[in-house]
C-alpha cells in the first residue's frame, strides 16, 4: 500500500467508530507532516515541547497540536499558547501550573489526565489509586480551575505483545473513564475523550471504547 492508501484505510477504521486520529509526528520532518496535511489531516501529536514549538512555527496555523509527552512545569508557559490538547497531565502540581499560566493569557486550556492500567513501573502517568487522589483534590478545589478543563483521560496499556492483556487493560481504562465521568463530572458531555491506542493496538482500543487514537509509525514509518 502507498502511504496515501494506508492513511485512508486507517482513517476509515477510525471514522467508523466516530473517533479522532492524532497523527504522532515526533522526529518526523515538516515535509513529512505536510504530506498528511495535504490529505486533510489536521490533528498532530508531539511528545517534546521544543519540537512542537519549532514545527508549530513552520507549519500551517490550522493544525491542532496535541502534546502527548511528559510536560515539565517550567515548560508550560512556552507550550500553552500553541496546543489544543495536552494529553499528559499526571499531577495536581502540573494542573495548577497550567491553570495559573492559562489565566495569564486568558486561554481555556483542555487537558487529559494520563492513566496507567498495568503495574508496569514507568515514569509517568497515574495508576488508579493515585488517580483517585488526583480527582478528589481536583473536585475539592474545583472553583479555582477557571481556565483548565479536564476533557477526559489518556490511557496507556502495559508494554507487551500479548493482545489479551492489552484488551483487558483498555477495557479497565474505559470502565474507569466512565466511572470518573459519573463520579466527578456529573455525566457532563465535556468529559468525553478516552485517548487510547497506538500503531500496534489502535483497533483493540477502538473496540474497547477509545475516542482518540495516537498513531505514529503506522502512518509515517518507523522512527530511528
Ligand atoms: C510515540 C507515541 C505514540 C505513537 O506511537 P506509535 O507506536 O508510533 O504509533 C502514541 N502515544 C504516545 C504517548 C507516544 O509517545
Amino acid at each position: 500500500m502507498t502511504e496515501k492508501e494506508t492513511f485512508f484505510k486507517i482513517q476509515s477504521i477510525i471514522q467508523k467508530k466516530n473517533a479522532t486520529l492524532v497523527a504522532v509526528s515526533k522526529t518526523k520532518t515538516v515535509a513529512e507532516i505536510m504530506q498528511l496535511y495535504e490529505l486533510g489531516q489536521r490533528n498532530f501529536g508531539e511528545n517534546k515541547v521544543q519540537e512542537l514549538i519549532q514545527k508549530h512555527a513552520e507549519l500551517p496555523k490550522d493544525i491542532n497540536w496535541h502534546l502527548i509527552g511528559h510536560l515539565q512545569t517550567n515548560k508550560v508557559t512556552q507550550v500553552l499558547p500553541l496546543v489544543s490538547l495536552i494529553h499528559s497531565v499526571d499531577s495536581i502540581k502540573l494542573l495548577n501550573e497550567i491553570q495559573k499560566q492559562a489565566l495569564k493569557i486568558n486561554k481555556q486550556t483542555k487537558v487529559l489526565v494520563q492513566l496507567l492500567a498495568g503495574h508496569e513501573k514507568t515514569k509517568y502517568g497515574l495508576n488508579f489509586d493515585n488517580a483517585e487522589i488526583f480527582f478528589n483534590e481536583y473536585h475539592h478545589s474545583r472553583n479555582k480551575y477557571s481556565h483548565v478543563k479536564i476533557v477526559g483521560i489518556m490511557g496507556m496499556a502495559t508494554h507487551t505483545t500479548d493482545s489479551n492483556i492489552i484488551a483487558h487493560e483498555f477495557k479497565l481504562l474505559h470502565e474507569y473513564f466512565l466511572q470518573l465521568k459519573k463520579s466527578y463530572f456529573n455525566h457532563q458531555n465535556e468529559f468525553k475523550e478516552c485517548s487510547m491506542g497506538m500503531s500496534s493496538d489502535y483497533e483493540i482500543a477502538l473496540n474497547k471504547g477509545s475516542t482518540m487514537v495516537r498513531i505514529g509509525s503506522l502512518l509515517f514509518g518507523n522512527r530511528n
